[in-house]
């Protein structure tokens, strides 16, 4: 790699034009969409009307297929996934890497020398991957390195078509042969489980006897960046770690902000259509693209599903992205922030519940019931957001996110509640009315007996500075990594609010006897918001008076992923899985483990890519300029030139030169003796952020000022200014 390699890839990008996807994008966008999903169309017309029934019944409720169910299903769908091209079936899942994995089989059977395609019930419902290589925190020996894989039957199976064949994908859970989970979407499972039991036994209290299943719901807003692959593959720090480790300032950022909503540049729109078409394919209801904040940065979001399905829609989404990125000559960029100095990328995770009856149990009603119902989910929310901001915090804490909380461009690391003005009046006034005894409080905000105002739904997603924020019918966790897989915010989500939901029907109960079931609601609902109104804020999250009033409010600000992971093992948290069957104390601490593992392993890539880059591009292009600036200099003295001004340039660009030597040389030594460290995760962790980081901040520091100084000609890595707006 070298500095002319660097212009060629300038002017290579020039020359590139929008690339057609191939066969066009010519069907009509209800015949594509979930084309290559076995879904109910598929099940209908190659099952039996009972073995259809039952299988729609396990889907909707999660529940196992009985054996001779899924052979059925197993052959119906090796039909229709053989008819369609495929050769191979695996089970996918999301192991605790964050990304999902697979192992491919063939459908092959041989049977007197004959190849027959075969796929029997048993292959359908369970795999026996091996285990071993996948992280387990300290929960499995490594010789008992089995796991299975179990198909989660919420979530459908479908066909991944690549350039030479098709695969038949069947989502699945992961766990070891004792049974504890090995995977994220277990604890989801567990969590949704939890919740629906929860819901269903409050709303029971609240009088509705229709109700038999509540689900969470999810849609994910996906960030990301593009980048076109020439520059791309210059850049080492991007390849091996997702971000620039170095990089000056570009002389144009994102102040203009002409970029937002701006018109899509034809290379990208190309991508995005074709990535539109493949997620249709896939039967992910994508329905929004459009320009963010910063240059060459983009969003996608789909229509919102179970969640469940959501979240497994949002891993094949990233994957999609990915692949479709290199057809039309760019790297897609998840990483929370590939580029200092500009806003980075999150995932906002807009979450409710619904019932099976088809109502949003977020939605403000316009009936006294549907009214009184949507206050007590919110009391719910409100309490389990406040009692374990704590947990929540930690579900979102990893290395990448580090750059992002808290900057002035994200959610605040503290985490809040944004109720908007309206909906904080209808809290206070609750609490007025029964705390003070104020009469028209009481008559106007009675529970069951008035309905809520309309809530304008515009008028309450404004604030973009809040981590939690209600916006209309749903609350939006905004503080979600761009890279995050979803599943563990959203088993987190789901498992707070059914404790909440838990506690408040036990109150209810409880206190129903007496005074009759309403005024018993009114009663735990007011003290509810009461005791947990400081979680919630609708001011600038931004703001310093902000962390000084949270502090004050005694809300916790857990400023770095280190500090934010610890809380998965505090004894409160631990306790509230295993009430809830969501995950073991084992399973929980083993979490723990892999989360500080991760921060430790990306922090040490990042540290090798600072030095190898450092050393082997920056340094040698600083050299080779102070070089010909000093001979220019000699020349020039030769001459009997004045050349005062040069020299002080010189010594500048030789001085930097050698800090950042003297830096490279540092973070070398300390990133030697902190790999060497023996102690536990938790404290591995911590000397990673305490001893490596701010020497990778130093390193970047003096790299970023010779950027400014040595020779455009001579620098080898790919600027700001190319990476961000060359496209
Ligand atoms: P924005 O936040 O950009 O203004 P919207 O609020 O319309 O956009 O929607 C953002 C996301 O929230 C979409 O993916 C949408 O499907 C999802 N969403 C809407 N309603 C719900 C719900 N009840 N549960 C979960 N997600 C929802
Ligand atoms: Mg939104």
């Amino acid at each position: 790699m070298s500095a002319a390699a660097r212009a060629a890839a300038v002017q290579n990008i020039a020359k590139k034009s929008p690339v057609a996807t191939e066969g066009g994008i010519r069907q009509s966008l209800p015949e594509t969409f979930g084309a290559n999903v076995f879904g109910l169309d598929q099940m209908r017309a190659r099952l039996s009307e009972s073995a259809y029934k039952a299988l729609r019944s396990c889907m909707e409720h999660g529940q196992e297929l009985d054996p001779a169910l899924a052979d059925q299903v197993a052959t119906a769908m090796k039909e229709w996934a053989v008819e369609r091209g495929a050769t191979h079936f695996t089970h996918w899942f999301q192991p605790m890497t964050g990304s999902t994995a697979e192992k491919h089989d063939s459908f092959a059977n041989l049977e007197n020398g004959r190849l027959l395609m075969e796929f029997s019930g048993k292959a359908l419902v369970k795999g026996e991957p091996d285990a071993s290589s996948f992280p387990s925190g300290g929960l499995r020996a490594t010789f008992e390195a089995r796991g299975y894989t179990a198909w989660d039957p919420t979530s459908p199976a479908f066909l991944r078509e690549t350039t030479n064949g098709s695969t038949l994908c069947i989502p699945t859970a992961f766990c070891s042969w004792t049974g504890e989970a090995l995977d994220e979407k277990t604890p989801l499972l567990r969590s949704t489980e939890a919740l629906n039991t929860q819901a269903v036994r409050l709303l029971r209290l609240l009088g509705d006897d229709k109700v038999s299943f509540v689900y969470p719901t999810l849609g994910c807003e996906q960030e990301y960046f593009l980048i076109d692959r020439d520059l791309y593959f210059l850049r080492p720090d991007l390849v091996a770690t997702g971000r620039t480790m170095m990089g000056a300032k570009p002389p144009k950022g994102q102040e203009l902000e002409d970029h937002y909503f701006g018109s899509i540049a034809p290379r990208v729109l190309a991508f995005m259509q074709e990535v539109d078409l493949e997620l249709w394919k896939l039967g992910v209801p994508v329905k929004t693209r459009h320009n963010e904040v910063a240059p060459s940065q983009y969003e996608i979001a789909p229509i919102f599903e179970r969640t469940t399905v959501a979240v497994d829609h949002n891993m094949l989404c990233m994957e999609v992205l990915k692949q479709v990125a290199q057809r039309h000559g760019f790297q897609c960029l998840l990483h929370e922030k590939p580029y200092a100095g500009i806003n980075g990328s999150g995932k906002h995770n807009n979450w409710s519940m619904s019932t099976d009856t088809g109502e949003n149990l977020l939605e403000p009603g316009n009936s006294p019931e549907a009214n009184m119902r949507f206050i007590v989910v919110l009391a719910a929310v409100m309490r389990a957001v406040d009692l374990h901001a704590d947990l929540l915090r930690a579900t979102i804490a990893h290395a990448g996110n580090d750059h992002r909380l808290g900057a002035n461009e994200a959610p605040p690391a503290i985490l809040s509640i944004y109720l908007g003005e309206q909906l904080t009046d209808v809290v206070e006034a609750l609490i007025a009315g029964t705390g003070r005894g104020s009469e028209r409080r009481k008559d106007t905000m009675r529970l069951g007996v008035n309905t809520l105002p309309t809530l304008p739904r515009d008028a309450t997603d404004r604030n973009r500075t809040s981590p939690f924020a209600f916006t209309g019918n749903k609350f939006e966790f905004r503080a979600v990594g761009s890279t995050q897989a979803t599943a563990k915010p959203n088993a987190v989500l789901n498992t707070i609010v059914a404790d909440s939901l838990a506690f408040l029907a036990d109150e209810i109960e409880k206190r129903q006897g007496g005074k009759g079931v309403e005024a018993a609601i009114t009663e735990v609902v007011t003290e509810v918001f009461k005791q947990h109104q400081r979680i919630v804020f609708n001011g600038n999250g931004y703001s310093a008076e902000w962390h000084q009033e949270a502090e004050k409010r005694g809300l916790p600000n857990f400023r770095n992923a280190v500090d934010a992971i610890a809380n998965l093992g505090a004894k409160k948290n631990v306790e509230l899985f295993e009430r809830f069957g969501v995950l073991s104390a084992k399973e929980a601490e083993s979490r723990m483990n892999i989360a500080f593992e991760s921060y430790c392993k990306a922090i040490a890539i990042e540290a090798q890519s600072a030095l190898s880059l450092a050393r082997t591009m920056v340094l040698p292009a600083a050299q080779k300029s102070l070089v010909t600036v000093s001979q220019s200099l000699a020349a020039a003295k030769g001459a009997g030139a004045a050349t005062k001004a040069q020299d002080k340039r010189l010594l500048e660009m030789a001085a930097r030169t050698e800090s950042l030597v003297e830096a490279i040389d540092a973070l070398a030594k300390t990133f030697d003796s902190v790999e060497q460290h023996g102690a536990s995760p938790h404290e591995h962790a911590k000397a990673y952020r305490d001893q490596v980081v701010p020497l990778l901040v130093s390193v970047r520091e003096h790299a970023d000022v010779l950027e400014t100084m040595v020779d455009d000609s001579l620098w080898p890595l790919p600027k700001y200014r190319e990476m961000l707006f060359l496209q």
